[in-house]
């Protein structure tokens, strides 16, 4: 089997995910023009982005749009607000949204979308002067049936609407253009918490396989926004004891384990930091995801837990993939060989991409769905995805990751391959 890539600090997201193709790959002995053929994105779009700041400055901003691959369907995915957010940081969630909707067997392709701007720093006005000029140079690459953008790091439903009415404006009322939109504009009910209640799903599952316990177990989670906030939440509710989180201004602990419906409140809902609530010591980043518990779960940025920080030192009995890419491909190897578990990325966070697969049915198909109906649906299909995965991984003898990217990766070269063309 190939070694990974090297290791350092700051891994980009596309070499973690281009060095793990290639292990899975090995594992199904894929060949080499299929290899040639899905490292490289389908298409891939670079745009400036003009905007009038309100000082009256004129800001030009990078924009990219990449569609990874889309032999399964419409290329689907999020858009980024972050300065890190160049092409190589996109076309690496391009690529993985590629996994993610092929192993939970939903009918599209994957894609990203970024923009490298700090959007803390945006007033409301020039936010969406930057997404609605983004939307404008890329509207011709997306449609209902091409590439269906939805939200990420720092965009929201809002940003959604305004997309979505660029997008309308030039081709006509169309909601199936993109998914994590307003209930009031054809949203999914469901869909903003969907990518929490995912992870919970398969942290259940993982819970009654292996007798780790949720009930009390101690869970640490790094960031607090739309899916460390709601996740935290479910946990509480679930009787887990979260005892650690943080955000980009630092983290919070207590042993006792800290009064999540009160933190969601006051740092989800009235979007303050976490490192102003009262109830807890304050912790760095860094010592947050070394501190003992069963259940560690990232949910910020990428590469936080590299073979020199973090692989040799965390004390958790399972690591929940929240974010993506948190893990480099060394940091890995490090953690199999400490017994570490890591549920995968594309598995764990997937819940979003499927929501957004039922918002965008319900939008083609003009008849909501209830809520009921959502969870359930969001249930059989992370169970499904959660089962085979299991299976795969205990069949082969292989980390939970090389066995979610090895059936993915059969999936979407099979479509590839009936498809011909070349
Ligand atoms: P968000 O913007 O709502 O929240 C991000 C959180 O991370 C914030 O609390 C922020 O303060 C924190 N953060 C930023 N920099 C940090 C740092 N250096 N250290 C610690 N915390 C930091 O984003 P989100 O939608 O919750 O996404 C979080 C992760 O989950 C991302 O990796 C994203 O790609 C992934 N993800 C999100 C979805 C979704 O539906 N929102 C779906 C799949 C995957």
């Amino acid at each position: 089997m190939s070694e990974p890539a090297i290791d350092r600090q700051r891994l980009s997201i596309n070499q973690i995910v281009k060095s793990q193709l290639d292990v899975a790959a090995d594992l199904i002995g894929l060949d080499e023009s299929m290899r040639l053929l899905l490292r490289m994105p389908f298409r891939s779009v670079s745009v400036e982005v003009p905007v009038r700041m309100d000082d009256g400055r004129l800001e030009v901003f990078r924009g990219y749009r990449i569609q990874h691959n889309g032999a399964r369907g419409p290329t689907k995915g999020g858009v980024r607000y972050h300065p890190e957010a160049d092409e190589e940081e996109v076309l690496g969630l391009a690529t993985t949204m590629t996994w993610k909707t092929a192993l939970l067997d939903i009918p599209f392709g994957g894609a990203k979308g970024g923009i490298q701007v700090d959007a803390r720093a945006l007033s409301q006005r020039e936010l969406e002067g930057v997404t609605r000029q983004f939307t404008r140079r890329i509207a011709l690459l997306l449609g209902p049936y091409r590439d269906i953008p939805a939200p990420d790091m720092n965009t929201n439903q809002q940003v959604m609407a305004w997309m979505l009415d660029e997008y309308s404006a030039k081709y006509g009322y169309t909601p199936a253009a993109v998914t994590g939109k307003p209930i009031a504009l054809g949203g999914s009910l469901g869909r903003e918490e969907a990518t929490a209640r995912g992870a919970l799903f398969i942290m259940r599952d993982y819970s009654r396989d292996t007798g780790v316990p949720l009930k009390g177990g101690r869970v640490v989670i790094q960031g607090f926004g739309n899916v460390g906030a709601h996740l935290g939440l479910f946990l509480y509710e679930e009787g887990a004891k979260v005892i650690a989180v943080s955000d980009a201004e630092g983290g919070l602990h207590n042993k006792n384990g800290l009064d999540m419906p009160a933190l969601f409140q006051h740092a989800y809902k009235e979007h303050k930091s976490v490192w102003d609530f009262d109830g807890g010591d304050h912790i760095t980043n860094e010592e947050l995801l070394d501190m003992p518990c069963e259940w560690l779960i990232p949910a910020a940025l990428g590469s936080v837990i590299t073979k020199e920080k973090h692989a040799k030192t965390l004390d958790c009995k399972v690591i929940v993939e929240a974010a993506n890419s948190p893990t480099t491909p060394i940091a890995d190897k490090e953690l199999e060989a400490r017994g570490i578990q890591v549920l995968p990325d594309f598995l764990v966070n997937a819940g979003g991409v499927v929501v957004s697969y039922f918002e965008w049915t319900q939008n083609l198909q003009q008849e909501p769905w209830t809520l009921e109906q959502v969870n359930r649906s969001l249930r059989n299909k992370m169970t499904q995805a959660y089962d085979i995965v299991r299976h795969m991984a205990e069949e082969r003898g292989v980390p939970w990751r090389t066995a979610a990217l090895a059936i993915a990766l059969e999936r979407v070269a099979e479509a590839e391959a009936l498809r011909g063309g070349r």
